[in-house]
Parts: C-alpha cells; structure tokens; sequence
C-alpha cells in the first residue's frame, strides 16, 4: 500500500513539475521574442540613421553583424540585400512590416523565410525618401532556449524530483502508520481515537464482524460441550442395562438359576434390553431433531386427532398403572411434522401416566384459541419441586433418577419434547406443585386456512 501511495505522489509531484516547467519555458519564450524585436527596433532605427546620413556605403561598411539588412525601394524592389542576392529576390512591397512601414513609418513581423530557410523576425523604417529599410534577426526557437538553460532546468530537475521522492516516502509511511497500528482486537476503541474519519464505518463494520464472529464462536463452543456431556451421558445410559443383561446372562448360563427363577431372569432381560431400545429410539429422535429436523415435510395437521392418537396408544400402559387418560376439546390445525407432533403428546402423556399414583387422572385438551392452538396435558400425579422446574427439559436430567428407572423413563422424553415444539414455533410452560401434579401447555401457531 505504502509503495502504492509512494508512486501516486511521487507520481503527481512530477507531473506537476514538468507543467511548472513547460509553463515557465513558454513566458520565458515569449519574453525573449519581445526582447528581440525591442534590440531589433532599435538596431533598425540606428541603420536608419546611418543610411540617411551616408546611404549604401553605411550599410556595406558594416560589415559582419547578427542581422541581414534589407532596403527596398516604396514600390518593393529590393535595392540591397545582406545575405541574398538583391537581383533575384522578388518585389518585398507585400511583405507585412514593408507595407507597415509604407503606411505608418514602421512595422514588425515575424515569419519563416523562404529565402533562408529559417524563421525570421522582422522591423522595418521608412526613409525620408520612401524608401524601406529592414532589418531581420534569426528567432529564438524554443529548443534554443531550452539548450540555452538546459544545465540550469536539470539541476532544477534533479532536486525537484529527489525532493518529490524524499517527500513521497515520508508521506506514504505517515499515511499508512496509523493504518498498521490499528488494533483490530478492538475496533470501536481505535475508531474513537483514529485521525481518519473515512475509517470508522469500516471499524464499525469489523467490530460488527467481531462480535459476531465471538458470538458463533461461543454457540459452537457450548454446542459442543452439549454434545460431548451427550456423548458421555449416553453411552453410559446405555452401560448400565447391558451389564446388567450381561450378569444376569451369566448366572444362567452358569447354570446357578433353576426353575422358575430362569423365567424371572429371562423377563429381567427382556426388560432391560426394552429400555435400551427405548433409549437408542429416543436418542436417533433427538438427534434427527437437534439437526432442525431437515428434510420432514411439514402439513396442515389436526393436532387434536393426533392427540386421540396417542391417547389411544396408552390405554395399555394407562390401565396398567391404573391412571385415567382423557382428551377434550375439537379439531384444531397446525403446519407441522405429524409424527413430530405426535412425539410431542405421546412423551408428555407418558411422563403424566409415568408420574403418577394409581388412582390418578391425566387430562389432554387440544383447542384452537385465537391465533394459536393450544396443548395442555395435566396430571394428579407426584408433582416437581419448583427448584427443578428449569433444569427438567436438560438431556439426562431427573428429578429422581432411580424412580425414572423404575418407570422406564430415559431422560430424553422432554428433551424431545423441547426441540420438536422450537422446530414448531410453539412456547412451553410448566405448572406443577408436589403431591398435586403437573400441567404442561404448548402454544403452537395456528394453521392457515386449508388450501381449495
Ligand atoms: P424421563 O425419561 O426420566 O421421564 P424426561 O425428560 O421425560 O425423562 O423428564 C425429566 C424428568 O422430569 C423426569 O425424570 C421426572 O423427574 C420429571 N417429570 C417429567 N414429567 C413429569 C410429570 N408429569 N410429573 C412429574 N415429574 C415429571
């Protein structure tokens, strides 16, 4: 950057200088000429003198001189000529400075002679006779006086443009030093300090940049993190059933288990090998969901037929557990996933009949409510302390671990539940008090009208 301004100055400075420099020639040029028909004038009318006083005699006895004297008669013809032969020259009388000087007593000109080859300047005097005397001196061209000045104009030159180099350099080093000293770690800081005004929205741009940069660095972080504690949480959520199918494997093989202790075992295993598939389902449908759950095809859905749904798919568990499940309310649409959806209230369902006592009832109500549609499902069931209300849609977390065991549960349910409502734009609130039981609502955007 720093040689880029370095040759722009240095550049312009040059340019500007050589201007300078051809203006300079060109007054110094047209001075000269001026001065030269002024020496001319007065060259001229001291011959004039010399002619009157002695005619042709005081011309030839001037004998070798800077200029070529003419004298021509009023009707032209040239009687002396100082350079050319007088014989062959053509009639002068309509030459600019012979018709001047007829007309008014004296007149100048300057033009290219044919005659010699060269560019003349010219002043002419009348006689008291009429006749014209002209007296002609070789201009000065402008090359003349360039080589008339030329070590003069190249040491003009050559301070001019070392100057102009030493100039340019500093100027591009202090140009592009507060540049480099920057500090991009902090941008906004810089900018409020920084002589360059033109500089600020870009610092404001970076600092934008920055902060962004810093945000996305934090989420991944944290994301990562999510993901490792996962990892771990799971694999050792898968550990425990295995060595427990594992040990109990061994004691039959072994032979120690007889009668009707192999169909307690055996039903030991069967239940706990149901866990860890619960548990894999749970965690490739969590895992489909943390990815945004890309590629399902959304639909208009009635979010009150899934729920009867899965009401119906746990009348066993329900009567098992002797809990009565319920679903009120009518029709109402959503655009969403439908197996997504149904998750949602077939994990919620589960926990209600899960949680509670024997005796208990669970309560699903789906209804439209203006331009929402809302999800409530409320038990009579064991309740959650308020201290443990924040952290139960965290993956793994349990109230009480053994009793979540007991039940069959994963820890994974409302972690489910969590992201299938953000990838439906649904909200989730908790109300439970111990020993009353739990009631949990999700607002889901209503769906537009069906299409014709
Ligand atoms: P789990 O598979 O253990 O049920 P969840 O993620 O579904 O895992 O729920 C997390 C914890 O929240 C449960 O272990 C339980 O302690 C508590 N919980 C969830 N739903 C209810 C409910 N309806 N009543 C009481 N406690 C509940």
């Amino acid at each position: 950057m720093s040689k880029k301004i370095f040759y722009s100055i240095w550049l312009v400075t040059s340019l500007v200088l050589l201007s300078c420099l051809t203006i300079v020639l060109a007054v110094v040029y047209s001075h000269f000429t001026q001065e030269q028909f002024e020496q001319l004038r007065d060259e001229t009318r001291l011959a004039t003198q010399g002619v009157i006083l002695d005619g042709q005699e005081y011309i030839e006895n001037l004998g070798q001189t800077d200029f070529r004297i003419t004298w021509i008669t009023s009707e032209g013809i040239i009687l002396y000529d100082s350079e050319a032969d007088q014989t062959v020259m053509e009639n002068h009388l309509e030459r600019e400075e012979i018709r001047q000087a007829l007309e008014t007593g004296s007149g100048q000109a300057s033009r290219y002679s044919s005659t010699l080859s060269t560019r003349l300047l010219y002043t002419a005097q009348r006689l008291p006779d009429g006749s014209v005397l002209r007296l002609a001196i070789t201009q000065l061209t402008v090359w003349h006086l360039f080589m008339r000045f030329l070590p003069q104009i190249l040491i003009i030159l050559a301070v001019a443009l070392l100057l102009s180099s030493l100039l340019a350099s500093r100027l591009a080093v202090r140009i592009v030093e507060p540049i480099n000293r920057l500090n991009l770690e902090r941008p906004m800081e810089a900018a409020s300090t920084h002589k360059y005004d033109e500089i600020r929205p870009l610092l404001a741009r970076l600092d934008e940049q920055r902060r962004q940069i810093q945000k996305d660095q934090e989420e991944i972080e944290k994301t990562s993190l999510i993901r490792q504690e996962f990892t771990a949480n799971a694999s050792h959520e898968l550990k425990t059933p295995l060595h427990v199918i594992s040990g109990y494997a061994e004691l039959l093989e072994t032979g120690m288990v007889q009668g009707d202790d192999v169909k307690v075992f055996a039903g030991k295993i069967r239940g706990e090998s149901e866990r860890m598939a619960n548990l894999v389902e749970d965690i490739i449908d969590l895992s489909r969901l943390d990815g945004g759950a890309v590629g399902m095809r959304r639909e208009r859905a009635d979010l009150y037929r899934i729920a009867g749904n899965a009401v119906e798919s746990l009348e066993g568990p329900a009567s098992d557990a002797q809990v009565e499940v319920s679903l009120t309310g009518s029709p109402s649409y959503v655009s969403g996933i439908p197996h997504v959806l149904y998750s949602i209230v077939y994990n919620l369902c589960v926990n209600a009949i899960k949680y509670s006592e024997p005796g208990d009832s669970v309560t699903v109500r789906v209804h439209p409510e203006g331009s929402r549609v809302i999800l409530r499902v409320a038990d009579t069931g064991i309740g959650i302390p308020q201290a443990d209300l924040d952290r139960i849609f965290e993956r793994f977390y349990r109230v009480d671990k053994s009793h979540s065991k007991e039940v069959g549960g994963t820890g994974l349910g409302l972690s489910i539940v969590k992201h299938a409502a953000r990838i439906h734009g649904a909200s989730i609130t908790v109300e439970s008090e111990v020993g009353k039981g739990s009631a949990f609502t999700l607002s889901f955007p209503a769906a537009g009208p069906e299409e014709a």
